[in-house]
């Protein structure tokens, strides 16, 4: 195999337009099997969640599980799909050592949802995908191979099946070509990933992890020369198991085929691998010559034909999706287009959220997740939300600011303590003593001090300079460590200079 000559992505971009699509699988949080009972649990011993439904057994049969199907009608209609009113099931002929009954129940020419579309927001731009379709299938097992360094067949001496996830409910959503994203393409691919995972979470559907497999791309990446009618010949690179990567993936074609066409050479229709540490994408297997799967209508299974009632029935269900959230939350936070974005990207909308229905105001509650908070999970490299601090916590420490008992100086030691495991506000508080000083008689001694200090300020503001104060409330600050309540002691220092 020779080395692939990579082209700059740049140049690149001058001469090619990249089309992409798509193909995400979401295994369902369901309790049980797609066709059996068995449970689902991820993580279990190998083979305990098994049956011979699932196994294959001969003499079997499966049974559709409901709940797999309200989910995927769900999933339909939030990606504005349109809900068939009958469809099959079909078999999809192949032997794979991880498949037991060497077929796969999957949906051919007759998915449930069709023709769907979700927005995505790149740079302020919008960027309308079309879904071509939404269609219901079952998971296959797992092969682990032993022996090799990298984990794959080759080099390996042995391997084993685990057919705890054969028989999983999977929901396989298909884009249709997405085309004239021109050198935003790896962020359209990363954005639509992104933008697919929080709607599906929304819908309580899928805990749709990507770590754990929950939720998988298929990137598919073509280009054409600029100008060009026809479309290029486009790589499949499979289960692409973070947001990053799929921006990394469709980058990294872009440069492998840009320098492959400009060589001279022509892309191979096939399936490749992408490696997290490389970057890069590895070929797979050669799709060149099509594949005859022998679908036909899966003979043990009735056809679906879900009633106009029920769909209406679980369009009416569906939650609050994250699109709305959004601009709800625009609305009620009064935020500019910028400022929302830089919410949603810190991972902060919850925390925000949470924070308000502890009794804060939206403003507070932004200013202290984006601002003190941000930066401390920055320092400690961890998400937002994986402090060890709730977002009652930082309600609690609002609701002490907003009465008075501490300042937003104050306030930050006290986030310092709690995230330090110090204990809740109060306990960081009491511990620490860092309750604002106004008590008139401890401030009133602490002022007669800082003007005697302060000679030629105090004569100032006798003489009506109001806003030379601020120097002495500085002065009084810095007595106090920060723990005299600002406002009170201004108040002090004029009347006491017959300036009030
Ligand atoms: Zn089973």
């Amino acid at each position: 195999m020779t080395t692939p000559t990579l082209m700059d992505y740049d140049e690149a971009l001058a001469k090619y337009e990249p089309v992409l699509g798509i193909e995400t699988h979401i295994e369902l949080g369901t309790a049980s099997k797609m066709f059996c009972g068995c449970a689902t649990g991820f993580g279990a011993e190998p083979n305990t969640q098994v049956c011979p439904v699932c196994l294959g057994l001969p003499g079997s049969l499966p049974v559709t599980n409901r709940a797999a199907i309200e989910g995927i009608i769900k999933i339909g209609l939030a990606l504005n799909c349109d809900i068939v009113e009958w469809c099959r099931f079909a078999r999809k002929n192949y032997f794979y050592p991880d498949m037991p009954k060497n077929y796969q129940i999957s949906q051919y020419d007759e998915p449930l949802c069709v023709d769907g579309h979700l927005e995505v927001e790149v740079e302020g731009e919008t960027y309308r995908i079309e879904i071509e379709r939404v269609h219901m299938e079952e998971d296959t097992g797992k092969s682990l191979h032993v022996g090799g360094s990298t984990g794959r067949i080759h080099g390996a001496e042995f391997s084993l099946v685990d057919y705890n996830r054969a028989g999983i409910p999977l929901v396989e959503i298909v884009t249709k070509p997405i085309v004239a994203t021109g050198e935003k393409a790896p962020l359209v691919a990363r954005a639509y990933a992104t933008e697919l995972r929080e709607l599906v979470r929304s819908l309580g559907v899928s805990d749709v992890r990507m770590e754990q497999g929950s939720m998988r791309c298929d990137v598919n990446v073509s280009l054409m020369p600029r100008g060009a009618a026809e479309w290029g010949t486009r790589s499949e690179t499979k289960n692409v198991n973070s947001l990053r990567s799929v921006e990394r993936a469709v980058r990294s074609e872009i440069e492998r085929q840009a320098g492959v066409l400009s060589d001279g050479g022509r892309v191979i229709q096939e399936t490749r691998h992408f490696h997290e540490d490389t970057g890069r994408t590895t070929s797979g297997r050669s799709k060149e010559e099509a594949q005859d799967y022998r679908y036909f209508p899966e003979p043990d299974l009735v056809p679906m034909a879900p009633s106009r009632e029920w769909v209406a029935e679980i369009r009416a269900s569906l939650p609050e999706l994250p699109a709305a959230r959004r601009r709800r939350i625009q609305q009620e936070w009064n935020l500019s287009d910028l400022e929302l974005r830089d919410v949603v990207n810190a991972g902060a909308v919850d925390l925000i959220e949470a924070t308000i229905a502890h009794g804060s105001d939206a403003a507070a509650a932004r200013k202290w997740w984006m601002n003190e908070l941000s930066r401390r999970a920055t320092e400690q490299g961890v998400e937002l939300a994986d402090l060890p601090i709730t977002p009652e916590q930082v309600a609690r420490v609002q609701a002490m600011i907003a009465a008075g008992e501490l300042n937003d100086k104050l306030a930050r030691k006290v986030f310092e303590g709690v995230l330090a495991g110090e204990g809740g506000p109060d306990e960081v508080v009491a511990a620490r003593g860092l309750k604002v000083v106004s008590d008139d008689g401890e401030l009133s001694a602490v002022i007669d001090q800082v003007i005697a200090d302060n000679a030629d300020v105090a004569d100032k503001i006798r003489a009506g300079k109001v806003a030379a104060a601020g120097a002495l409330v500085g002065a009084v600050m810095k007595a106090t460590r920060g723990q005299a309540d600002a406002g009170r002691a201004r108040e002090l220092i004029l009347e006491k200079l017959g300036a009030s």
